[in-house]
């Protein structure tokens, strides 16, 4: 069983936001911004390239629900997930970061990187 489903059991503790019968919100163990959460489906889905559009219907309004009960739907938020090897994905179920609290930066990749793509 992969990490995010033993948290989905509760074999791993988690320090939680929202959750229904589908999906999980909880705080980010290491954050990157003064509001870091993960969304996860209850469900094992690896990965962005293999959700259905009716779990992303589904997830959408959870997902505004989260960021208004954080109080982020005004100041706003960035939502991420990390795809396959290229992307970043450590954890091989599908998970969306949103993360806020702070004038975010951006771009996440460096001038160097833009330009060898280029
Ligand atoms: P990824 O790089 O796969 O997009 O992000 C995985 C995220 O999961 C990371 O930000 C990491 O801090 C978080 N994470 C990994 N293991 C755990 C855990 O056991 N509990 C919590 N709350 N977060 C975790
Ligand atoms: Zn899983």
């Amino acid at each position: 069983m992969c990490i995010f489903c033993k948290i989905v059991e509760g074999e791993i503790p988690s320090n939680k936001i929202l959750e229904n019968d589908e999906f999980l919100c909880f705080h980010d163990a290491n954050p990157r911004a003064p509001i870091h959460l993960l969304i996860i489906p209850k469900v094992h889905v690896e990965k962005f390239q293999d959700v259905t559009p009716a779990l992303m219907s589904a997830i959408t309004p959870f997902i505004q629900e989260v960021s208004k009960k954080m109080g982020l739907d005004l100041s706003g938020y960035r939502l991420i997930t990390n795809n396959g090897d290229d992307g970043g994905q450590e954890v091989q179920h599908l998970h969306f970061h949103l993360l806020g609290g702070t004038k975010l930066s951006w771009p996440h990749f460096s001038p160097e990187e833009t330009h060898k793509a280029l």
